[in-house]
């Protein structure tokens, strides 16, 4: 899950990190009258979306008046801003971040990441932050430092001091370094995060450390431990076909295809997809009901896939190991009887009671193509999707 940079920013200050002042807004009125309430004569106005890339976008802006912080938040609030994070779609802007503007002499980059291959917590930090990083990391690698923690004893001050010494901090100002970076780790750990990342890291004129730009990612399946963290999600930020399958336990990831998957366990879904491409199709999203596979649970998955206006075929592949293709089966006869759906139906079962399933469906009466083998249901989806297309003159073959 993420959050807002605002949000981010509240966060690592409590575990002692420097940020600017800052106060949310909702409406032209109340960035004016928050940026008068905390005082000064420059500030920034900051769109709060899920999306970095900010900057280059217009949805980070420099004001110097009352008046100007109202047209800046009118003209951001309700609009969409792309940016090379949001995809194509853009995301919404519902409340803005009026700060204070800080007098920068250097940009730095801080990110804690979690290196899957090494099972640790990575800090990958570069002397070049700031909007650029994308380039600087391709044209020069060597500006990158990194660090890893053993988890054991956690990240030490001394590796702190190391990372200070090569971003070439200078010395009066290490000790300030080392509790901000050991501020934004205890942030990661404490909460199970997976990814927190500051850029820019700024040094101000007047010597102080501060983030400027904070982002948190935080890992779904450890949420349930911290619901401090899980009531700051913001669904107006999030995919709505991926936040109703989250509310339905469902592991949903919408794609851009036309044959929509219903699959049980990860691997398999990510195999099935990769199939249905090579019999030419294109998937529609990625979908893992689960192990104990219900018969509610498959009608919920096929709600959510048929939710999808572009979804002009299904393909359900279970492999039953602690699942029952009979359970899957009728899961899939109940779903198919309440709300028939208009688009054709590839179904392949194996494992535990496969036969029993393949029963159920041949006695249902309902118009399923089945399918034994993984690379035959997918040729048949594909197929079935395209002659489908034909016979409706209104659909686009891709
Ligand atoms: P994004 O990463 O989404 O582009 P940032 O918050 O990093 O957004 O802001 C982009 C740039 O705007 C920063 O690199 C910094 O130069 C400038 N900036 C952001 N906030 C402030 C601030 N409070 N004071 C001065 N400059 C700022
Ligand atoms: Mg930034």
């Amino acid at each position: 899950m993420d959050i807002h940079e605002y949000q981010a920013k509240e966060i690592l200050s409590n575990f002692g990190v420097g940020i600017p002042q800052g106060a949310l807004a909702y409406s032209p009125e109340q960035a004016a009258y928050r940026a008068r309430e905390m005082g000064g004569d420059r500030w920034v106005v900051k769109a709060q979306v899920h999306a970095g890339g900010r900057g280059k976008a217009g949805g980070v802006k420099l004001c110097s008046s009352d008046s100007e912080i109202q047209t800046v938040t009118e003209g951001m609030l309700g609009q969409k801003i792309v940016t090379h994070q949001t995809g194509p779609e853009g995301k919404g802007i519902y409340r803005v971040y009026v700060e204070a503007a800080v007098p920068i002499t250097r940009e730095i980059y801080v990110g804690f990441v979690l290196d899957r291959a090494r099972q640790r917590v990575m800090i990958v930090a570069s002397s070049e932050g700031g909007m650029e990083i994308e380039d600087i990391s391709a044209q020069q690698p060597e500006s990158i430092v990194r660090a890893t923690v053993e988890p054991a004893v956690g990240l030490q001050e001394f590796q702190c001091r190391e990372i200070a010494f090569a971003l070439g901090i200078k010395p009066g100002m290490v000790q300030q370094m080392v509790r901000t970076l050991l501020g934004c780790y205890r942030a990661f750990r404490d909460l199970d995060a997976t990814m927190v990342e500051v850029n820019p890291l700024v040094i101000t004129g007047d010597d102080r450390i501060l983030a400027l730009d904070a982002k948190m990612t935080f890992d779904n399946n450890a949420l349930f431990r911290h619901p401090q963290v899980s009531e700051l999600r913001d669904k107006s930020q999030e995919d709505p076909r991926e936040s109703r399958a989250a509310d339905r336990g469902l592991s949903y990831v919408g794609l851009n295809g036309n044959i929509g998957c219903i699959v049980n366990g990860a691997g398999l879904a990510m195999a099935t997809m990769d199939t249905i491409k090579l019999a030419g199709g294109e998937p529609a999203n990625f979908l893992d009901i689960g192990g104990g596979a219900t018969p509610e649970r498959v009608a919920k998955a096929f709600r959510l896939v048929m939710s999808d206006k572009n979804v002009q075929a299904i393909l359900v592949n279970i492999f039953a190991g602690i699942n029952r293709c009979d359970w899957v089966a009728e899961g899939v006869v109940r779903a198919l009887r309440e709300e028939p759906v208009d688009v054709p139906v590839v179904v392949r079962l194996a494992g535990t009671n496969v036969k029993e399933g393949q029963k159920i469906l041949a006695q249902s009466g309902l118009p399923l193509i089945r399918a034994t083998t993984l690379m035959e249901a997918a040729e048949r989806a594909v197929m079935a999707w395209r002659s489908d297309t034909n016979r409706n003159p209104n659909l686009k073959v891709v």
